[in-house]
């Protein structure tokens, strides 16, 4: 298959961690998006994340002012900050990716995003 042109390339930096940016979210102003934590650690991803948390968010604005107290730390989260940690100190990472696309159902591994 070579019959194709590059039209764009892409390059960026994505913060995969689990430092807590929602520390930074004051009474009246809430970060969004990357800078609000919505980054999913273990895999970069933040488009889904972005739409589940802005209808989150929109519930929470109808019966809630402070919005220092929209984020609350999830399992998630602690999942990803020990998966991190996994990756962190030891070289198994590229095999631990691979075993994830060799031993989870497809559709499952799909929803790791
Ligand atoms: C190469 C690459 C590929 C990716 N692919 C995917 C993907 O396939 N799926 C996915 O879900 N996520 C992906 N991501 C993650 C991606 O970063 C997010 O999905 C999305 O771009 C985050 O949007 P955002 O608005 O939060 O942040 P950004 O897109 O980073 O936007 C923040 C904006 O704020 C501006 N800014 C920063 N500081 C200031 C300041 N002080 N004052 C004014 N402006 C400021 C920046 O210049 C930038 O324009 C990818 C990231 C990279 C780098």
């Amino acid at each position: 298959m070579e019959n194709y042109t590059i039209e764009e390339t892409e390059r960026g930096t994505i913060p995969m961690t689990s430092y807590k940016f929602q520390e930074y979210n004051t009474k009246n102003v809430i970060n969004i998006g990357t800078a609000g934590g919505w980054t999913k650690a273990s895999t970069g991803y933040t488009f889904r994340n972005t739409t589940k948390k802005t209808k989150q968010l929109l519930t929470f604005l109808k019966k809630e002012q402070n919005l220092s107290k929209f984020t609350k730390p999830s399992k998630f989260w602690f999942y990803d900050l020990f998966f991190l940690d996994v990756l962190a100190h030891n070289e198994e990472g590229p095999n631990l990716f691979s075993s994830l696309f060799k031993k989870l159902k497809f559709k499952l591994f799909l929803n790791f995003r």
